[in-house]
């Protein structure tokens, strides 16, 4: 049974206070069918949303049967709403975006009904309500009295031990609402029915108790049939699980796709412009090398491999080359590629530029690559003079003789500022092919252990050579963890300890040699220029790897056992510094996410508003706070999961065929990973301020809101 004493309830309205209910004290049993009536604003409405646990009440005490319930938490109010309580309002507060169906089946799966009983059942239901052929319409399109009968049918599949209705067929034709006061009947076996009506006539022949109030307080309480006074038992519920906020997430994108579009569409382009910005980024970041400042050819393809121990290239040593999946092609004579090379054009000089191997990607503008030794490809701006051949030779020649340098025959023009040969113009073994070079040489480092670096330049009169020094630390991010013990000049020493990261030294000479003294130790090794180093013949020391894609240089130099040392000119960033690209990056993709924040805020908020009504609705039917927060929650992994896919693809073709860039490797799993969680969690957060500001408000107050708008 169900008891009020002495309850009362005041509403605070800028400072007035109203009266809701006075004293009032009334038992209802199982088995009633109890009509209330009254004028408006009687306090009809009020006694039942107390009744309900819809809204609080100010005083007296409300049992269940025989337990007072004033010491309810929000929780328990919901448990209890949940178990006991089925709604039947005025304006038929169905879902409008679910079909009949859909509104039927929410109260099954909000008790986790069995799922493989729930469709019948459901289907079950709507027949008795006469609605089965407008099962799978959408209950916007519904007239008020099938909405009120979807509500009953709601109402019977939560099989809640009370029924309440306020003005159930208020706003309906009287031939709907006797339809539909007969429906309760039939439904009130067993059930305490309690409805509101100001047709008294319409629910005379049902009714067993008719209340009459008056100014808040009950005056009439007349019985016409005595029930015997019985526990109320609650619904049989389970609490919902995972898969019923699924139900519940999946159903409300799909059917209010408009919504769901814009939120998505968002999404998309919001994290498509962040990904595609930062993946921008970071490509300048990542091949934009103004200088190396030991490799001068640096080009993405190109990494450098020497034998740990410093020796020659075996023939095994080479087939472990050729034989590495990751290897487009093996360039022997890898210190050409250093060599800045005179082009000519008979007795003139045409032009200065460095090699690029044909395996290498290569940007054509017309013509096609070299295909033999004796073929060349050479950049755009010469396409004008027509030259058949050109020679080339190299820079620090005083005066070129053609005699010793290379014919070639032009078949094409590049768009980048190179001299393309065939890969085999750099492997063949010939006496021309030995100069002078930098070569690398790679120091187990360790504390207190004192290396050499002799940096020379054979033709050059100054040399900077701390500049270079500093940077090449800096290269291997060790910063710091070296300082220059001893310089020497022609084995002169000079000076004494000078800290690396200060100051740029510079020696006006020819050979320069730094002691550096390693005072910590993480690292391996560091390669850096040694010595000068003449190869002749067919013997290397140092050969260059083409690789199919630049990308995958970390990989291919993990791939190789520790006999060789490797090295990725292109992966250079220069200092460890703070890397004003990368600062950039930051300030970017801080920009795109400030943006985003504020759209997305606006567009959650403007499309979520309309879901309100949706929420207390649910909420009203048994869903808590917390299963409201799971669906919506859900709703958002969804809809950022999508977006992801989505723009992930718009990432991948725009850099595709607009940028020409592989963006997506570019960015990298974790950089994605990255930003998906960013915008996941903006989701939620907006997501969960909605929802914390609606659940301020009482379910009635929220419905009465969505009314008014
Ligand atoms: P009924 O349903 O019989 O028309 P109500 O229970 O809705 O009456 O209202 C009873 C009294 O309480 C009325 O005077 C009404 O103006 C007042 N009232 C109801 N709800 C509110 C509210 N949210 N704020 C202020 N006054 C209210
Ligand atoms: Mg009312």
């Amino acid at each position: 049974m169900l008891a009020l004493k002495q309850v009362s309830k005041f509403y605070q309205n800028e400072g007035n206070v109203q009266l809701g209910l006075r004293k009032a004290s009334i038992t209802f049993n199982r088995g009633e069918f109890v009509a209330i009536t009254g004028e408006s604003g009687s306090g009809k409405s009020t006694l039942l949303n107390v009744i309900s646990g819809l809204d609080k009440y100010d005083e007296g005490e409300l049992y269940l049967n025989g337990e007072p319930t004033s010491y309810f938490s929000i929780e328990d109010l919901e448990n209890y709403r949940k178990e006991y309580i089925g709604f039947i309002f005025q304006d038929y507060n169905i879902i409008d975006a679910y079909t009949v169906y859909e509104n039927v089946v929410a109260a099954l799966v909000l008790q986790n009904y069995p799922k493989e009983k729930r469709k019948a059942r459901a289907l079950d239901l709507i027949e008795r309500v006469g609605l089965y052929k407008q099962r799978n319409q959408k209950t916007v399109k519904l007239s008020g009295g099938q909405k009120q009968r979807v509500v009953i049918a709601r109402a019977l599949a939560k099989d809640a031990p009370i029924i309440v209705a306020d003005e159930p067929t208020g706003n309906l034709d009287a031939k709907s609402g006797e339809l539909i006061m007969a429906l309760l009947k039939e439904v009130s076996k067993d059930k305490l029915v309690i409805v509101v009506t100001h047709n008294y006539d319409q629910v005379k022949p049902y009714a067993t108790r008719k209340v009459h109030l008056f100014d808040g307080e009950i005056i009439e309480d007349k019985t016409m049939l005595d029930v015997k006074p019985s526990t109320i038992k609650p619904s049989n519920n389970k609490p919902i699980n995972l898969f019923g906020h699924l139900y519940f997430a999946f159903i409300n994108l799909i059917r209010n796709p408009k919504k769901s579009f814009i939120v998505l569409l968002s999404f998309i382009v919001l994290l498509a412009a962040t990904l595609v910005i930062v993946g921008d980024q970071k490509r300048s970041d990542t091949f934009s090398y103004t200088s190396h400042p030991f490799v001068d050819n640096v080009f993405d393809e190109r990494v450098l491999v020497k034998k740990a121990d410093g020796s020659f290239f075996s023939n095994p040593d080479l087939e472990a080359m050729y034989s590495n999946g990751y290897v487009k092609s093996v360039i022997h004579h890898d210190r050409l590629l250093d060599e800045y090379m005179h082009i000519a054009h008979g007795e003139d000089v045409i032009d200065f530029l460095y090699l690029k191997p044909a395996s290498a990607a290569v940007k054509l503008k017309e013509g096609r690559l070299p295909e033999t030794d004796q073929e060349i490809v050479i950049p755009q701006w010469h396409q004008n003079n027509n030259y058949e051949t050109v020679a080339i030779g190299l820079d620090y020649l005083s005066s070129l003789n053609t005699d010793e340098a290379y014919q070639f025959k032009v078949v094409g023009y590049t768009l980048e500022n190179y001299a393309i040969v065939h890969d085999s113009f750099l492997n063949q073994t010939t006496e021309k092919t030995a100069v002078e070079s930098k070569l690398f040489t790679s120091t187990l480092i360790k504390p207190n252990l004192v290396i050499q670096i002799g940096v020379t330049i054979p033709h050059a009169t100054h040399v900077q050579v701390n500049q270079e020094a500093v940077e090449i630390l800096y290269d291997e991010t060790l910063v710091n963890r070296f300082k220059l013990s001893r310089g020497f000049i022609n084995n002169n020493r000079v000076g004494d300890t000078i800290d690396l990261t200060e100051g740029a030294v510079s020696y006006k000479n020819n050979y320069t040699r730094l002691d550096l003294e390693i005072v910590e130790d993480d690292k391996q090794f560091i390669i850096f220029p040694n010595t000068i180093y003449i190869e002749t013949g067919n013997e290397v020391k140092q050969v260059a790897v083409i690789l199919n894609s630049s990308l995958e240089a970390t990989r291919f130099i993990e791939s190789l056992d520790n006999t060789f040392i490797a090295y990725h000119p292109a992966s250079y960033k220069g200092d460890s510094g703070p890397n004003p690209l990368t600062f950039l990056t930051f300030v970017l993709a801080s920009m795109v996410i400030i943006f985003s924040v504020v759209i997305l805020n606006i567009v959650i908020k403007n499309v979520y508003k309309a879901k309100n009504k949706d929420i207390a609705i649910m909420r009203s039917i048994g869903a808590t706070k917390r299963d409201i927060r799971k669906i919506y929650i859900l709703e958002t992994l969804l809809t950022v999961f999508i977006a992801t896919i989505g723009a992930l693809m718009i990432v991948f073709l725009l850099g595709r065929y607009s940028m020409k860039q592989p963006l997506l490797q570019i960015l990298g799993i974790k950089t994605i990973i990255f930003y998906i969680a960013i915008f996941l969690g903006l989701g939620l957060f907006i997501i969960n301020g909605f929802l914390n500001k609606l659940f301020g408000k009482t379910v009635i107050q929220t419905l009465r809101g969505s009314h008014n708008d």
